[in-house]
Order: structure tokens, then C-alpha cells, then sequence
């Protein structure tokens, strides 16, 4: 086997310092996850926050500390093409999904699809006048609302999804917004940190987020009642034992050297270590997070600010080398407002093509060069469809799953892997197109 350089999809890099501080916290122990507690509420400027096992298990604890609040209420309305991670806690927590489709122009909601949806309740019991007679109407296909319990919004790829706009179009205030940061962690808009914008919020500290500590999950929120409610599943939890901790630390070790591109030829071809891979899988377990996790995040402000810049750096060269390309798909309703570029941790690009993303695979697969298909299906079409309250079409949803093309930005991409990205992709376009362009890259 040639081992040639090769840049994973996506990556936080996790260094050997990282690994000594885990270790030292190890010795802390709980001082070390009130520490990491602490720095968290300040930089977020929020009153509580609770540390996880991963963002599944965040999120899971989110959701069952919802339903506490709200037994009657069990749906979640999520995007139909969003991370696998998100079903599988939905179904963890024993509620059910609904699904709403995608604005393939930034990944977010499709809002008018939404409005309908968060309108069938007042629909179903308007009372319409026709002939002079009374009648209720209830449209096939509707649900009610009164069994809402939550939407959640996702910052795919750090891409900020309109949480504000969201908030206007959620009338009753016993749905609650929970907001899906586990890609954005650090993102800001105007000012305002993501994560912040919902009811309550989570970030994940795993290996291809924007930060890692192996696996982690950080939840946040300003609302009592929610943080009461979480507080008490959070209390039950089970801590990791000595066995998942010698775990953790082999994996941070593996992480540390096979991330690396020129190593990462290794592992991609090691399947157990399911580089890259989605899986929907609701069966994972939620432990409170472990004083090696919290020590590893040691001075995670000024990485999370030096990888941020690295990103924003990388995405507006890949911007500059896509903006004559009219597969390019980068605007968010942000970006075109304000013109601001994000800290994405994977750069998507809608190609015109499906046939096209096989061959770009196969290229990237030859070069190295990271470029990854996104997620395999829209939701509806998982597994547990019993739990997936299907209530429409998705074709966004499923036109992104077939085109959706993601280009590494992560802080191994150097400039030069850029360029070769840029000529990868140019080289797609039919030839008349190329023509007086090449030398823009
Ligand atoms: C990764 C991810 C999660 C889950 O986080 P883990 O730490 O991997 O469990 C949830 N939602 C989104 C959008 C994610 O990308």
C-alpha cells in the first residue's frame, strides 16, 4: 500500500499537550469538569450548562427533559436532510419525528413549508362558515400541534440556520426551539454567539466537529425550568468507567497521529474505525463527561479562536475560487445580508450533476483531497419509519443527499491542497465554460 497524503473530510486536531492535560485532569477530577462548567457560562454568557458524553447524549437529555416538562407533547419537527446523530437521540429519547423539507440555498428549514406545518393545529379546529353551516375542518395529512413538542434547528456544516425567523413563526409558546450547534460551536452572528438563539442549545466536542476532546457534548441554556428539569436526568446519569476512560485515551492517541494527512491513508482503509461513516443508530449511551474529556479541553478558548480563523480563512479562499462556478452554494440568508463568511467545518456545494459527484469522489479518492457526499438519504427514508410521522415530500431533502458535495476546510488544508480542489472542481465544467477562466485559479 503507497501512503500518500490524504486530508480527511473533516478534523479538530487534537495534540499531545491535549492528551497530558486530559491526564492531569484526570487527577482533578470534578474540579476539572467545573472548571471547563465555568469557562463555558462565561464565554456564552449563560446561567447553566451541563457536560455529556457526546452530542447525541446532549441532545437526548435535552429532548427528555422537554418531555418532562411537556408530557403530552412527543413530536420534533428536524430538517429532512440533516446528521443521522439527530434522528437516533429523537428515537433514544422515545419521541417521534416529523420532518420538515430544506432551502437548499442554506441548508435551513424551507420556512414556507414550515409555516404550513406549524399551522395545521389552528386550521384543524377553525371553525370555517360555509352555506351558513358550521363544520370542522381537519385536512388529511395535518397534524396537531397540541403534540409538538419541540423544532429543532441545525447550523449544518456552521452554516447559521434563522433561528429569529424561526421564533416568529412559533406562536405557541409551549413549543420549544432547541438549537443544534454541534457544528458551529464559537459562530457567531451580529455579535450573538450560536447556540444562544433557542431555548436551549448543544455543541459536540467530537472528532470531526470544530473542536474535539474525543467525544464530548456541551448543553446550554438561560431557562430554569429547562435547566431544573435537566438537572435532574443530568443527576442519574452514569459516570465512564476506568475502561471507557483507557478507551477515550487510545482513541485520542489514534486521533492524534492518524488525522494527520499524511497518515490518514492509514485509517481510511482500517473500517473499524468508521472514519467518515454516518450511522443511524438510536442505541448509544449518555454518561455525564468525564474529568479526562474536561482536562483535554485545557485553554479550548484560544484553540476554538486560532481553528475558527484557520476555517474562515480556507472557506473564503474556496469562495473566491467557486464565485464564477454556478454550482456554487455557499450563500446563507447571512452571507447575502451581510455579507459575513462563516467558520464552516465542512464547505458544501450543490453540484448540478449527481454523475458528477461520483466522479469527484473517485478524484478525491485518487488526489487525497477530502471531498466527502454528505449524508447518504433524507430521513424519511431511515430505518425507524414507524417513529417518522411522514407528513409530506422531501425533494430538497433528497436532491442534497444525491448532489450535495462537502470540501474540507479543516486546519490541515493548506493552500496549496485549495488549488488542487479549485482545478478539481473547474475541471467538471463542460469545456466551453473553462475557457478564459483557468487563469483565475
Ligand atoms: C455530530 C452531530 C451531532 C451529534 O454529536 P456527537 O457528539 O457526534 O454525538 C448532532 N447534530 C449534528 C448536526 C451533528 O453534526
Amino acid at each position: 500500500m503507497r501512503i500518500r497524503r490524504t486530508l480527511p473530510p473533516a478534523a479538530a486536531p487534537i495534540s499531545i499537550e491535549d492528551i497530558c492535560n486530559g491526564f492531569r485532569g484526570m487527577f482533578q477530577g470534578e474540579i476539572e469538569c467545573e472548571r471547563f462548567k465555568r469557562e463555558i457560562k462565561e464565554f456564552f454568557q449563560i446561567e447553566n450548562c451541563f457536560l455529556i458524553s457526546s452530542g447525541k447524549a446532549a441532545l437526548t437529555i435535552i429532548l427528555q427533559a422537554l418531555h418532562h416538562l411537556h408530557p403530552e407533547r412527543d413530536e420534533v419537527i428536524i430538517p429532512a436532510f440533516t446528521c443521522y446523530s439527530v434522528p437516533s437521540a429523537i428515537i433514544q429519547a422515545g419521541l417521534k419525528i416529523r420532518l420538515c423539507d430544506i432551502n437548499p440555498k442554506t441548508l435551513d428549514f424551507d420556512y414556507n413549508q414550515l409555516q404550513l406545518k406549524l399551522r395545521t393545529f389552528q386550521k384543524k379546529t377553525s371553525v370555517s362558515t360555509k352555506n351558513g353551516k358550521s363544520e370542522q375542518k381537519t385536512e388529511k395529512g395535518c397534524f396537531s400541534n397540541k403534540k409538538l413538542l419541540a423544532v429543532l434547528p441545525v447550523h449544518l456544516f456552521g452554516l447559521p440556520a434563522d433561528i429569529e425567523r424561526l421564533a416568529k413563526i412559533i406562536k405557541d409558546t409551549d413549543i420549544f426551539i432547541v438549537e443544534d450547534a454541534a457544528q458551529a460551536m464559537g459562530s457567531e452572528i451580529q455579535g450573538r454567539k450560536l447556540g444562544t438563539f433557542g431555548d436551549v442549545g448543544f455543541f459536540s466536542l467530537g472528532r470531526g466537529k470544530v473542536l474535539s476532546t474525543v467525544e464530548g457534548g456541551i448543553i446550554i441554556t438561560q431557562k430554569k425550568n429547562i435547566a431544573n428539569a435537566i438537572q435532574k436526568i443530568f443527576n442519574s446519569l452514569p459516570k465512564y468507567s476506568f475502561k471507557n476512560i483507557v478507551r477515550l485515551f487510545a482513541y485520542s492517541l489514534a486521533l492524534n497521529i492518524l488525522m494527520r494527512p499524511l497518515l490518514f491513508g492509514l485509517p481510511k482503509n482500517i473500517p473499524c474505525l468508521r472514519l467518515g461513516e454516518t450511522i443511524y443508530n438510536p442505541d448509544f449511551p449518555c454518561r455525564k463527561m468525564s474529568a479526562f474529556q474536561a482536562g483535554m479541553s485545557r485553554g479550548w478558548q484560544v484553540k476554538l479562536q486560532y481553528f475558527k480563523e484557520l476555517r474562515k480563512n480556507k472557506v473564503i479562499a474556496i469562495a473566491r475560487l467557486l464565485q464564477n462556478i454556478s454550482t456554487f452554494a455557499y450563500e446563507s440568508p447571512y452571507a447575502g445580508l451581510y455579507n459575513i463568511h462563516f467558520p464552516l467545518i465542512r464547505y458544501p456545494i450543490i453540484l448540478k450533476d449527481n454523475n458528477d459527484l461520483d466522479l469527484l469522489l473517485k478524484k478525491s479518492e485518487i488526489y487525497g483531497l477530502g471531498f466527502a457526499s454528505s449524508y447518504p438519504d433524507s430521513i424519511d427514508s431511515l430505518g425507524d419509519v414507524a417513529a417518522v410521522q411522514k407528513d409530506g415530500e422531501y425533494p430538497q431533502a433528497k436532491k442534497m443527499a444525491k448532489n450535495l458535495l462537502t470540501l474540507p476546510v479543516h486546519p490541515f488544508v493548506t493552500e496549496k491542497d485549495i488549488n488542487m480542489i479549485g482545478k478539481m472542481i473547474f475541471r467538471m465544467k463542460p469545456k466551453e465554460d473553462k475557457i478564459g477562466k483557468v487563469h483565475e485559479i
